[in-house]
């Protein structure tokens, strides 16, 4: 490791929630990694340091020209009290194709992961253990020059901030109602669909507003030029399963190759189910309802996991899905990631990655 990481204490510790009632994204940890770049120094400063507010100028560029990327990841606690993080490489390396997309300078991966390592030992009481509970990790990243000219940044922060949580949805595997969305879209290609940058869910939050008026949970999107063919649901990727096949949108360019999607897609293959990227149209999606042949529809991400999907509305026809049950392949899924997660299954990918040593109380 070619730098040293500054550890800054506080005075007095926060009061843990209850993990009975963590939701998702609402309470944050004792304490936060930080990097700073400038030209001269490349990135630098790394430390751990009390979470807590921070100055910025008014005309930091992020107000107002928005290089702003972040990442989503999660630690667990074994049944035995080992912590593990889930295919954090990965993350690592779509943090870094954001940064690209959006002109901001690479950082180290391995330094990253490192950093958030210690970082999880620090705040190692503050992962609950339970099912469906985790140490949320959110690295991000967002420019810090004050200036109004419209360039890249020379300034950044780098943060990691954890979120103790619970299932995501207040009832993790509950169908979902769904909106099939025409006039607003998502992301285009050439665009930045493909990377985790805050833009991206500026410009979903109006459709979502609406849908959610409306009675639904999530959007689905089309994609921007004919609006014709899947593209992917809320923060999750899309699977549908028709006659016995998984199909997910392949990747174009404007949709976000999600960690949790490239593990089922793994999974299934593991387990000889016929599994298919490719381009998929919504009137496909229908006409398959029609035959009878949709059986499973599925969203995948890390803050969910798996989420099924029981109605989809779409140009004014809604649909039933599998009676709003959740689905066989769905609970197999949620079931094989999330134990694989919590070290309850075995891992036969060498997905986890245990961090050495260490063991929580
Ligand atoms: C993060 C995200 C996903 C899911 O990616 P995971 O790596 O599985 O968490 C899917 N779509 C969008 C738009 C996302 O932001």
């Amino acid at each position: 490791m070619k730098q040293d990481i500054q550890f800054v204490r506080r005075d007095e510790l926060k009061t843990k929630p209850d993990p009975n009632s963590l939701g998702f994204g609402k309470y944050y940890s004792d304490y936060m990694f930080s990097m700073d770049y400038n030209v001269e120094n490349g990135w630098h400063d790394p430390k751990i340091v009390p979470y807590e507010p921070f100055m910025m100028e008014p005309a930091a560029m992020v107000f107002h020209y928005g290089q702003a990327i972040f990442e989503g990841l999660k630690a667990y606690k074994t049944g035995d009290g080992t912590i593990q993080l889930f295919r954090p490489e990965k993350n690592m390396k779509r943090l870094n194709d954001s940064c690209d997309r959006l002109c901001i300078p690479q950082i180290d991966e391995g330094f990253l992961l490192e950093a958030i390592k210690q970082l999880v030992i620090v705040e190692k009481d503050w992962i609950p253990q339970g099912e469906g509970t985790s140490l949320y990790i959110r690295p991000f990243i967002f420019s810090t020059e004050p200036y109004l000219g419209v360039r890249p940044s020379h300034q950044y922060k780098l943060l990691v901030i954890l979120s103790p949580s619970g299932a995501y949805y207040g009832d993790q595997l509950s169908p979902v109602k769904i909106y099939v969305e025409e006039q607003y879209v998502r992301a285009v290609l050439g665009g930045v669909g493909h990377v985790k940058t805050a833009g991206n869910y500026a410009a979903s939050m109006k459709a979502q507003e609406i849908a959610e008026e409306n009675g639904y949970a999530q959007i689905l999107w089309l994609d921007a030029k004919e609006n014709k063919y899947v593209e992917e649901v809320g923060s999750m990727n899309i699977f549908f399963k028709i006659n016995g096949e998984l199909v997910t949108p392949q990747l174009n360019g404007s949709i976000l190759p999600g960690v949790t999607r490239d593990s089922v897609i793994q999974l299934l293959q593991y387990w000889n189910v016929p599994v298919r990227e490719t381009r998929v149209s919504i009137e496909e999606i229908f006409a398959a309802h029609e035959r009878g042949e949709l059986e499973e529809v599925f969203g995948a991400g890390t803050a969910a996991v798996i989420s099924p999907v029981g109605e989809l509305t779409w140009n004014g026809h809604s649909i039933v899905i599998n009676d709003k049950q959740i689905g066989e392949v769905s609970q197999r899924l949620y079931d094989a990631i999330t134990g694989i997660q919590l070290g309850s299954l075995e891992d036969p990918f060498g997905w986890t990655l245990k961090i050495d040593g260490v063991k929580a109380k």
